[in-house]
């Protein structure tokens, strides 16, 4: 870092100080509360301030606060600061969907009507109605294979409970950059295009994602990173949401221009309840399913075909709810292998029949995105 950005550092670190950590009474920064403070040349200033479990309520002004003492420094055109609180559960636990901080209402201001991205031509999400079925895993190497199809591809990671991109990837510790108009820069990771919010905040922290604070956060991610430009825009954005049905999920889908969303579960009976309540806040948001994906569909062992987790329920789930299915991935270890060494699969074994199944499902959910209307909106009558 240059002399003079080290100066604008400082005097940014001594104005966060200024203001008073709720619990220690000291300083932000003498208190450690301060975070990945990046500051770039021309004068974008990025932040976290950690907040103790169960404390982000009391925290919320102070990260306000935080913001206009940083925005008043002469020299600082723009300021982003999150909130984070330590994960529940340490990033190699299991994350369960009851280590998720309770959901409330959103009482932000609203994302706004849906629009477009710049420079993003097609937008769609990977949902699923629990942690765990590997959602994420699939994400990263259905992106993989749009750009193996050709495409010029971004991959958000949205996942806002426990981000796992920056490891999918294996770009972990690596910060992506402000530009000189402001924006954040996507990190290139084996030629995608991508934005995670594990870029931002330690990947062991765990935003303090109420309604409110996730959906400003994540209006954040995609209203201030330059993912395309006209001379290179993007085929394709993909965006790997949040699990489950909740309001945070309800206000993603109604406020981002998504062209479509697939599901992704496992053959559970348990599992595909979840999935028929996916459909339905899709639906309700008028957002076309473009199908659901069965993954950990079965384990090959000795040529047979063992069905771990139950037989063909996704499918059958998805017929019955007339949304289409675009495919089964069955457990292979190397998933979690390559997860691992942060390369996806579906690069790192470009002629598998597992990349030439992600491949089919990529090549399916562009043709249901590109047929799919969205549907008119229907009054039901309760
Ligand atoms: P989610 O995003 O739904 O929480 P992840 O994508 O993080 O789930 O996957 C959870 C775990 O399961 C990871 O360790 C991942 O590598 C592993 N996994 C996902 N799909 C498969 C699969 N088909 N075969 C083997 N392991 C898988």
């Amino acid at each position: 870092m240059n002399t003079s950005l080290q100066a604008q550092r400082d005097i940014i670190s001594r104005a966060l100080d200024a203001i008073k950590d709720p619990l220690s009474g000291k300083g932000l920064i003498a208190a450690g509360r301060v975070e990945n403070l990046l500051v770039s040349a021309d004068g974008g200033v990025l932040f976290a301030i950690e907040a103790p479990a169960g404390e982000g309520p009391r925290f919320a002004p102070v990260r306000a606060a935080a913001e206009a003492a940083v925005r008043a420094v002469p020299g600082v055109s723009k300021v982003t600061a999150v909130l984070t609180a330590p994960a529940e559960g340490r990033a190699d636990a299991p994350r369960k969907p009851s280590q998720k901080p309770p959901q409330t209402p959103a009482q932000s201001p609203p994302l706004g009507a849906p629009r477009g991205i710049a420079h993003v031509a097609m937008l769609v999400a990977v949902a699923s109605a629990k942690g765990g079925v590997g959602k994420s895993t699939v994400a990263a190497n259905l992106a993989a294979a749009f750009q193996g199809l050709g495409l010029r591809t971004g991959l958000l990671d949205l996942d806002v409970y426990g981000p796992s991109l920056p490891t999918l990837l294996g770009v972990a510790g690596q910060k992506p950059t402000i530009g000189p108009d402001k924006l954040l820069r996507p990190l290139m990771a084996h030629g995608l295009a991508t934005m995670s919010i594990g870029y931002i905040v330690d990947p062991e922290q765990a935003i303090i994602w109420r309604g409110a604070m996730a959906t400003t956060a994540v209006r954040q991610l995609i209203d201030e990173v330059a993912w395309g430009t006209a001379e290179a825009p993007l085929d394709i954005l993909v965006l790997d949401l949040p699990p489950g049905t909740g309001d945070v999920q309800l206000t993603l889908a109604q406020r981002l221009p998504l062209d479509g969303a697939v599901i992704v579960s496992t053959p559970q009976e348990m599992a595909l309840a979840d999935v028929r309540r996916g459909i339905a806040m899709f639906e309700k948001t008028h957002i076309p399913v473009l199908g659901v994906i069965e993954n950990m569909a079965w384990l090959e062992t000795g040529g047979e075909r063992l069905h771990v987790f139950g037989d063909g329920g996704a499918r059958r789930t998805a017929l019955e709810a007339g949304v289409p299915f675009l495919g089964e991935l069955p457990i292979e270890v190397g998933l979690r292998e390559s997860a691992d060494a942060g390369l996806p699969f579906a690069l790192a074994h470009p002629d598998h029949p597992l990349t030439a199944r992600f491949r089919a499902i990529a090549a399916a959910t562009l043709e249901n995105a590109r047929t799919a209307a969205r549907p008119a909106p229907v009054i039901r009558f309760e």
